[in-house]
């Protein structure tokens, strides 16, 4: 059979028909511990109730009507939302969307300023997304390869030398809190950057599209940016991406300047605004946080070395991570790679220690086999 795909996925060779709390089924009825969550987007696992019924009476209220008009749930989303970040913000239907946001937003922040940089600097491993602005800002030339010219003015530095690099050229730093793709790094010199930020007028954005909302152990990362990009898990399983804007950044844009037609989607808003009071009521950052020391404990003490923070976390065993990902599905556990040598673990925030153990002793096993 031809696929009716562009030739763009290498996928597991599983098909996936249901999904109900932190499980889901295979086409041949057998249940999988799933500890990959859509990569980062199911934080209450599959099928949460109280989600399940806010998209069922928004899909019955209304489904669509773009943002030429007021839209309550989208309201009621965006001020709660800004309300736990302390800004304003603009809704769109992807991380990759909430970074180009971002990007625009602080071109424009300058210009108005009379001061109007570009250069834009990411972080050796950071990975912002796959338009051309979000994949210039990401440091990895297998995806760049034959899509050139990428944007220009933009920088992708090592760590240890992003914090000199900043100057009055610089419009904006980009850099995730903990990096995701590039293999689950807790970013440590997020003050330093903020200093450097602050002594040369760029701003700082974060990029928590992965290890936001909570995932990280965090619900904010200290020092705060200038900008925070959201997305995967804030619409609960529906498309959904938030550029949040600090007060002193956010009067830069004026009607007309930016847009999206399914931004900010009524039934995606209905499912973020459930996952987000889930997740504050319930403290799950907090459980995120206890949970992943317990994951990394049990990684450890399998015989890998873990890096992440929260329930982000990498395991590295010296061996290829493709192998003992194909062991660990045999075994009923869902995982995914960050890097040729690293398994990825991103679990629900929602997940019982049971289930830790459980996703430990698969990791186990498969080392062993
Ligand atoms: C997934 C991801 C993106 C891109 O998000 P999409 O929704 O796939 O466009 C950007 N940044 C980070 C850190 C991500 O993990």
């Amino acid at each position: 059979m031809t696929s009716p795909f562009l030739n763009t996925y290498a996928r597991y060779p599983l098909t996936l028909v249901r999904g109900e709390g932190h499980r889901v089924q295979d086409s041949e009825g057998r249940w999988y511990l799933d500890a990959i969550c859509g990569i980062a987007v199911s934080a209450l696992g599959h099928a949460h109730p109280e989600v399940t019924a806010a998209i069922h009476a928004q899909v019955d209220q209304l489904l669509h009507v773009s943002n030429l008009y007021h839209v309550p749930v989208q309201q009621a989303f965006a001020a709660r939302l800004g309300e736990v970040y302390g800004g304003r913000l603009f809704l769109s239907n992807s991380g990759t969307e909430a970074n180009e946001t971002a990007i625009k937003l602080a071109r424009k922040h300058h210009w108005l300023r009379d001061d109007p940089r570009a250069e834009i600097i990411t972080l050796e491993n950071g990975f912002h997304g796959r338009t051309y602005m979000a994949l210039s800002m990401t440091p990895r030339d297998k995806y760049k390869q034959g899509f050139g010219p990428m944007a220009p003015r933009v920088r992708s530095l090592p760590h240890a030398e992003a914090v000199a690099a900043i100057s009055a050229e610089t419009a904006a730093v980009v850099v995730e809190p903990v990096q995701g793709e590039g293999g689950c790094h807790v970013v440590d010199i997020l003050p330093q950057l903020r200093e450097a930020c602050d002594a040369t007028g760029a701003l700082l954005i974060y990029d928590e599209i992965q290890c936001g909302l909570g995932r990280s152990g965090e619900l904010l990362h200290d020092p705060r940016p200038d900008i925070t990009c959201l997305a995967k898990a804030l619409g609960g399983g529906l498309p959904l991406g938030a550029t949040i804007a600090q007060p002193a950044v956010a009067s830069a844009f004026s009607p007309g300047d930016h847009g999206s037609t399914f931004g900010g989607n009524p039934v995606a808003c209905a499912a973020g605004l459930a996952t987000l009071e889930i997740i504050l009521r319930d403290d799950l950052p907090a459980r995120c946080a206890a949970l992943g020391l317990r994951l990394a404990a049990g990684l450890e003490a399998a015989g890998a070395a873990v890096s992440g923070a929260g329930l982000m976390r990498a395991a590295r065993a010296g061996t290829p991570a493709g192998p003992l990902i194909d062991a660990m599905r045999e075994r009923g556990v869902l995982v995914c790679p960050a890097g040729p040598d690293a398994v990825r673990f991103l679990p629900a925030f929602t997940s019982t220690e049971d289930e830790i153990d459980e996703m430990v002793a698969a990791y186990a096993a498969a080392l062993g086999a």
